[in-house]
């Protein structure tokens, strides 16, 4: 069996490979309609396991779990807005929030991260990047600071998977790993106790390197002694780096846009990252540039909200009517004023953060 690395920073870009040996659901057009957000018009949502049961329920108006979590392993980055962007859509929707901020898991998984204070301490501009991005306190949590339910229910989840299931997951049995792990499946399962929100339908948003939790998931929970819906799961793409190759990842800082960096250094960053420019000016007015392979156009894809701008510059790249370098210019200049904006938002945010993570 193939393994995925849900740990590592490499983009996966084998996806007919991963349709056909992991079994996804590739995410239908009459779907993306429905939904109509602009990840799911533009397919950087791009498979699903069992997403049509959540999709009655927004239909329906009634109530479903959205989860996720990120480990506060560093600062957030543009692929973390995109991953808050998409919970934030699922609570327009209606649904009951639950957003995990893994500190544990952070300290548990990652050789970077030396104890859990520091995990705690990234936590803070972390669930304050949260807040500022649309979540509200209600919608938050911490792993080191939930209730014993949630740890007990941890452990229960430990009885339901073998040492040798977990290998041929994952590759290894990290024993760091194997306990977050069993922290993550607690996440998206604990929502269904009858403590929380109770048996119903639940949706995650994971990248497609993350499938082996999903399975996992819905196979343990499937056998816990518990009605459980099986949980759900949407696949995103990752959002590249600047440069050739990775996903942004907070392990290449100079490939990735934080959402705490300067207007100045998002600038240079944009301005240095990787185009589908031509080699002359003259080439690209004759031949247009190559957008599917440029990392400024892919950041507008995930991060422009305006269509009919996103449009323009298909549109004007394809053509050769734009050049690179005024067509970067369109990019940082409303990535600057999210950047400021954003910072002021999370600055104010800071206290209720700090409330958050340490009570
Ligand atoms: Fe990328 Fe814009 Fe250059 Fe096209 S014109 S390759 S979208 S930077």
């Amino acid at each position: 069996m193939a393994k995925i690395d849900p740990w590592g920073s490499n983009a996966v870009s084998d996806y007919d490979h991963v349709f056909k040996e992991f079994g996804l659901t590739h995410f239908p057009e009459s779907m993306k309609k429905q939904l109509g957000h602009r990840f799911f018009k533009r397919n950087i949502v791009v498979a699903h396991r069992d997403f049509e049961k959540v999709l009655e329920r927004i239909k329906k108006k009634k109530k479903f779990i959205n989860i996720t979590g990120i480990a506060s392993s560093g600062p957030y980055h543009l692929g973390h807005k995109a991953d808050l962007d998409l919970f934030v859509f699922f609570k327009k929707c209606g649904a009951k929030n639950y957003f995990c901020v893994c500190d544990i898991d952070a300290y548990c998984s990652r050789e970077k991260i030396k104890s859990i204070a520091q995990a705690k301490e990234i936590a803070v501009q972390n669930v304050a990047d949260a807040l500022a991005l649309g979540l509200n306190e209600k919608d938050i949590y911490v792993q080191g600071n939930k209730e014993k339910e949630y740890y007990s229910f941890a452990f229960e989840i430990g009885k339901k998977i073998t040492a040798k299931t977990f290998e041929a997951i994952y590759g290894h049995l990290d024993l760091g790993k194997v306990s977050s792990n069993l922290l993550q499946y607690a996440d998206i399962l604990h929502g269904q106790l009858p403590e929380y929100s109770g048996k119903m339908p639940s949706v995650t948003g994971i990248g497609l390197d993350q499938d082996p939790h999903a399975r996992a998931t819905r196979d343990v929970a499937k056998r816990l002694p518990y009605d459980f819906e099986t949980p759900s799961f949407i696949y995103f793409r990752h959002l590249s780096g600047l440069k050739e190759g990775r996903k942004m990842s907070t392990s290449h800082p100079e490939t990735a846009i934080f959402l705490n960096d300067s207007e100045a250094d998002a600038k240079k960053k944009i301005n240095n990252c990787f185009t589908g420019g031509r080699p002359t000016a003259e080439e690209q007015r004759k031949l247009g540039g190559k957008p599917e392979i440029c990392k400024k156009y892919e950041l507008d894809l995930f991060h422009l909200e305006s269509d009919a701008k996103l449009k323009d510059i298909l549109e004007k790249c394809k053509s050769g009517k734009r050049l690179c370098g005024e067509c970067k210019k369109l990019t940082i200049d409303y990535m600057g004023k999210f950047l400021k904006e954003h910072q002021t938002k999370a600055k104010k945010n800071l206290p209720k953060a700090k409330k958050i993570v340490y009570g």
